[in-house]
Parts: structure tokens; C-alpha cells; sequence
């Protein structure tokens, strides 16, 4: 048994003990066998969710509507979900019941795909229904049971395939491949973030590639957010340098950058993908950096404009260009600017205000951002008698 499921273990043996079947189910089991991390350890039960939360002390209802219940043992803490079918599905989505039963078969049949549908009991023995472990072996994602009905049951399953074989380097079997160009268009049923959410893991891959070409060639892209008009550019994302992204921030940076957008356009193609307004400002700063960055070495302004942070972020991404990562040079030339942030400026609104004894008005903030542009680029020491005169000299 792998180390991370050793503790795990003792949980599946007294749900046992108290008369109820348990195993390890979905990516945990898959990923036993592509030698990747464990992150979390699910597990599937016979038992039903009262009847779990009688078995252990200390337990939190979850999920309970949907049969899972997160359970504490020692420092480590489990969820734990009730075998279950879904059978009423309206609208392509979620199914909006689930009904729990007692029979793992019934469970694993409800699963997306054979690799994702394996179960593994407290000794290790797998249990596999679908043939999922020779597909894991062949590297194929084949959807459990008819494709073309998983997918009319729920969309989603659509973008999930194509994001494992980004994740895991899998080509989608025939059948499969097939449903998803059939049923392409359902994906406009099913909610934007879910959607986003398969959609940032597929980028993210290691092998965007291989979800990326068939994503285009099923078509399902014509129905994710504002990319109905992108067709095959979308590919330009697939050419550039096989290499770890390391953020989703970055990874949307360098989709948009693929795309070729306006920048007129960016803000309301990221808004269209429902993501936060932080994060929406962060990707169009790096964008914006990255462009020059591609042009040039960094001007002080932008980097004192970006930060350390952001401008360390766009160096990671030069090398998808085949430019240099130059991170050391960033972070030397950042820390020779004369200041970082406005609030190290000599002088304040105030000053100027009590200085030039002027209504305030537009000119305070544009009068600051000309001191600050002239400070940055050292035409005038940050003094604030110095600056008082060179703003008096210049501006009136
Ligand atoms: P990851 O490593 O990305 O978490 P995962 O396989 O664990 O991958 P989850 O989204 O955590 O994916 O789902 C856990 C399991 O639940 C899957 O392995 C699969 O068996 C099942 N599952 C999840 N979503 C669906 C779905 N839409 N349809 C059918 N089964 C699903
Ligand atoms: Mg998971």
C-alpha cells in the first residue's frame, strides 16, 4: 500500500468492522499507477452517511446531501461518501438528485471515465470493472460504459476528458472522441465556472497539447466563453515551449498573448470566464509586461508600475518565447530604483497644494505622476525642496 494510504487504511477497516464495504476510489487510485503526488484520499462506502457518522467521533457534515462526510481521525481528516447512482438528470448538468445504494458496482458505474473508476480495498487489491487499469497502461481516456450517454447526462465530463489528457498525456479513445464532437454543443448548458475550472486544469497540463488539439477539433471550444471566434489560434498556445506553467495567472497570460487580443479586448474576454476582478487586473498587468518584456529590457517605470513580483512572474515567461529568464538582472536593476512606491516621494499632494497655494484640482495628481516619472528616471533628486523647485520650474 503507498504511504499515503497507510493511515487511510484504518478508516476503510473499521467502517469493515462495523458491517459496510469501503475502498479508495477515483484519482487517488488512478494516480497510484502514473507515480503522481496523492494529493487527497477519497473514499467510497456501502455505509450511508448517518451510518458513518456513528462509526467515528468526530466527524463534519460536508456534503451530506450528496453522501460525503468528512471525518477526523488522528490529525489526519478523510471524505468519506456513501456509494451512489445518478440517475435523474435534467438540463445536461448535474444530476439534481443522487441516490445512495449499497452496490460499488453501481457506484463506479456513475464515473466519468475506466481510469477515474478503479477502486483499491485496504490490502491493495484493486477492483476494476471497466478494464481502467489497461487503459492507464495504453494511456487512453475511454469514457465508463456509452460515451455519447455520459455526455448527454452531463456536459461537463466533455471538458474533464480533455483536461486529463492534457494533465496526463492520454489520447481520448475513438468512441469517446467521437461522442464529444457529436455532443459539443451541450457544453453551452453547463455553468461558466465549472467549466473554467477544467478549462485552467487543461491549460495547466503538462502536455497542453493533447487536450488542446482535440478541444479544437471536437469544436468544443465554440461553446466556452468568448473563443467562438478564435478557432485554430487557439493552437498557437500548443506550439509554444513544452514547459510547466507555473500559475494559473500565467497561464492565462500566455493563452491571451496566443490569442492575439486587442487590448481593448482582454478585460471583457477574462470577465466572460467569470474570474475575480484581482485576478482579472493581475493577468493584464503581466500581459502588459510581458509585451515589453518581449520587446525590450524593463524601463523603470514599468517595473516600479509592476513590482518585483509581477515583473519576476513575466521573466518566467520568456523562455515560452525563447528569450532568456532574466530574474537576477530584474531583481538588481528593481532594487536600484531610486524609490518603490509612491508613498517614498518627497513630497505629497499637500505639499504641493500648501506650496503653490492653488485650488486643488486635476493638476495635484498630474503634477505627482510627472515628480514621480522624473524621480524614477533620476532627472531630479527625491528632495523635497529640490522637488518643490522643479515642479514650480517645469509646471507653471
Ligand atoms: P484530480 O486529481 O484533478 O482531483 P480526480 O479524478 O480526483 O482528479 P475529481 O474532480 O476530484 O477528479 O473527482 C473525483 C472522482 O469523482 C473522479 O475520479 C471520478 O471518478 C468522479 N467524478 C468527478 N466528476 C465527475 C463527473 N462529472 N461525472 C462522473 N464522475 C465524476
Ligand atoms: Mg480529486
Amino acid at each position: 500500500l503507498p504511504k499515503e494510504f497507510i493511515h487511510a487504511a484504518t478508516v476503510i477497516r473499521e467502517i469493515q468492522a462495523n458491517g459496510y464495504e469501503a475502498y479508495f476510489v477515483g484519482g487517488c487510485v488512478r494516480d497510484i499507477f502514473l507515480d503522481k503526488p496523492i494529493h487527497d484520499v477519497d473514499i467510497a462506502t456501502s455505509a450511508y452517511p448517518e451510518e458513518v457518522k456513528q462509526i467515528f467521533k468526530r466527524t463534519v457534515d460536508v456534503g451530506i446531501e450528496h453522501g460525503t462526510v468528512l471525518v477526523l481521525v488522528d490529525d489526519e481528516q478523510y471524505e468519506i461518501t456513501t456509494f451512489r447512482t445518478e440517475s435523474t438528470y435534467q438540463d445536461y448538468r448535474r444530476p439534481d438528485q443522487v441516490t445512495f445504494v449499497r452496490s460499488l458496482e453501481e457506484d463506479l458505474k456513475r464515473r466519468d471515465f475506466t481510469i477515474n473508476a478503479l477502486a483499491m480495498n485496504a490490502d491493495a487489491e484493486i477492483i476494476d470493472l471497466f478494464d481502467g487499469m489497461d487503459d492507464i497502461h495504453n494511456r487512453i481516456i475511454r469514457a465508463v460504459g456509452n460515451p455519447e450517454e455520459r455526455f448527454y447526462e452531463d456536459a461537463l465530463r466533455m471538458m474533464r476528458g480533455l483536461r486529463f489528457a492534457s494533465q496526463l498525456d492520454f489520447s481520448i479513445e475513438n468512441k469517446t472522441l467521437e461522442a464529444i464532437e457529436k455532443f459539443h454543443s451541450l457544453l453551452e448548458k453547463i455553468s461558466v465556472e465549472r467549466i473554467t475550472v477544467e478549462f485552467i486544469k487543461l491549460l495547466l497540463g503538462m502536455n497542453r497539447k493533447s487536450g488542446l488539439i482535440p478541444f479544437v477539433e471536437t469544436k468544443c471550444y465554440q461553446y466556452c466563453p468568448g473563443l467562438k471566434k478564435y478557432g485554430e489560434s487557439i493552437l498557437n498556445f500548443s506550439d509554444l515551449l513544452e514547459k510547466q506553467i507555473n500559475s494559473e495567472s500565467q497561464a492565462w497570460t500566455l493563452f491571451i498573448h496566443s490569442l492575439n487580443l486587442e487590448n481593448s479586448e482582454i478585460r471583457s474576454f477574462l470577465k466572460e470566464w467569470k474570474l475575480s476582478n484581482h485576478r482579472m487586473q493581475k493577468i493584464q498587468q503581466l500581459h502588459y509586461g510581458l509585451n515589453q518584456r518581449l520587446l525590450d529590457t524593463w524601463n523603470s517605470l514599468d517595473l516600479y508600475q509592476l513590482g518585483l513580483e509581477k515583473a519576476l512572474l513575466v521573466e518566467e515567461l520568456l523562455p515560452y518565447f525563447g528569450q532568456i529568464n532574466s530574474s537576477e538582472e530584474t531583481k538588481t536593476q528593481f532594487e536600484a530604483l531610486p524609490i518603490y512606491e509612491r508613498s517614498q516621494l518627497a513630497v505629497t499632494g499637500n505639499d504641493l497644494l500648501e506650496y503653490f497655494d492653488k485650488k486643488p484640482g486635476k493638476w495635484v495628481g498630474e503634477l505627482i505622476e510627472y515628480i514621480e516619472r522624473s524621480v524614477l528616471y533620476r532627472q531630479v533628486e527625491n528632495n523635497k525642496k529640490t522637488l518643490l523647485v522643479f515642479a514650480e520650474e517645469t509646471f507653471f
